[in-house]
């Protein structure tokens, strides 16, 4: 338990507990990198270390014990995709005025708010922050330092214009993060008024050496299938759900061998028949789409003579027959069909006819 539990980027972790060494820790942070480069992880590390109430020192640097009440408290925030939708299921529970009022926050510490994007526009809205500015300016209760953190830079205008007001007086005692993929997303002034750190993702080979550790139950395959469609986080990729994975996989398989070889559609549409609306639908629908466009993603850089690239690594030699019948504009055509689909999803049209849609749409003509 502690920052050794952080993988990669260690000259960027030295350098912020150096900055909490010295209690010179900025109080507006900006943590930008692709997704897997952890973050989140992060930004709940050093909310531990800024105020865990028995720190420790490991290698000579300020560490957080991961035990003590406000550790583990902090701790309850890691699962963040299961506390959101925690959040969104109380919120779909309420009066309908009362909905409408109430914004999305992860907080399982008193002094630590998390603000994720608030759905469905997935913005930052601008009463999320109001709930920052009306808290920020009391001294914590339990803590050293109130800390609030963004899991999302995609801001609604009045809300950016809202952050910017606090990260112009930020008081001694509080800490904001802002995680964004990219940090050009922010408004420059957000931007200038913070400091900007970059995490890269960690290597695939990195990933599969850890895996080997973790997931001994893995075959080396499975393995370096988990460690690529994490996209480099070491979390996502030791806790991949490969079963669904592979069973979403194979309609997608099914779907593109029909659309580039097949003649006969009768397979295809006992396929799309399964995808059905209703929220469970919707979820399965979902995992197809986007194992469809990681397939596709898969195909391009066969075709562009970058094959190191590809993911479903463990189904080379079929992408390979499949990539000779699919050109840059026949893949193109198919991304642009999907997102269509995806459209039509948000619009609740029917899954299984978008879904035929779509496949018969991508027939080679
Ligand atoms: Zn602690």
């Amino acid at each position: 338990m502690g920052f050794s539990d952080f993988h990669g980027n260690t000259d960027v972790v030295n350098r912020l507990r150096e900055m909490l060494a010295r209690n010179h820790f900025p109080q507006g942070i900006i943590l930008a990198g692709p997704t897997g480069s952890g973050k989140y992880t992060l930004a709940l590390m050093l909310a531990k270390a800024l105020n865990c109430l028995s720190p420790i020192v490991t290698d000579g640097l300020p560490d957080f014990c991961g035990q003590c009440s406000n550790c583990l408290r902090i701790a309850q925030s890691e699962a963040l995709e299961a506390r959101v939708a925690e959040a969104v299921e109380a919120r779909e529970n309420l009066r309908e005025t009362d909905k409408k009022e109430t914004r999305l926050f992860v907080q399982t510490h008193p002094d630590v708010l998390i603000i994720p994007p608030d759905p469905p526009q997935m913005m930052i809205k601008v009463d999320q922050v109001r709930r920052v500015i009306e808290t920020i300016y009391f001294r914590p209760g339990e803590s050293k330092e109130r800390i609030y953190i963004f899991t999302d830079s995609s801001f609604m205008k009045e809300a950016a214009n809202s952050l910017l007001k606090v990260l112009e007086e930020p008081p001694d005692f509080a800490t904001i993060f802002l995680l964004t993929e990219n940090a050009g997303e922010l408004l420059p002034t957000i931007r200038s008024r913070s400091m900007i750190i970059s995490l890269a993702a960690l290597p695939v080979a990195e990933v599969e050496n850890y895996l080997a550790k973790r997931r001994p139950d893995w075959n080396p395959k499975q393995r370096s299938l988990a460690a690529r469609l994490a996209e480099g986080a070491v979390g996502r990729a030791q806790s991949f759900d490969l079963a669904t994975y592979t069973a979403a996989r194979a309609h997608a398989r099914s779907i593109l061998h029909a659309a580039l070889r097949a003649a006969d559609h009768t397979e295809l549409f006992k396929i799309t028949e399964t995808y059905r609306a209703g929220a469970d639908g919707r979820d399965k629908t979902e995992k197809l789409l986007r194992t469809l466009y990681s397939l596709l993603q898969d195909l391009t850089f066969l075709n562009s003579g970058t094959p190191e690239f590809i993911r479903n690594i463990d189904i080379e030699p079929e992408l390979k027959r499949l990539a000779e019948s699919a050109d840059f504009n026949w893949i193109a055509n198919a991304s642009d069909r999907l997102a269509e689909v995806e459209r039509g999803m948000r619009r609740n049209l029917l899954r299984s006819l978008s879904l035929d849609a779509f496949a018969v749409a991508l027939e080679r003509t």
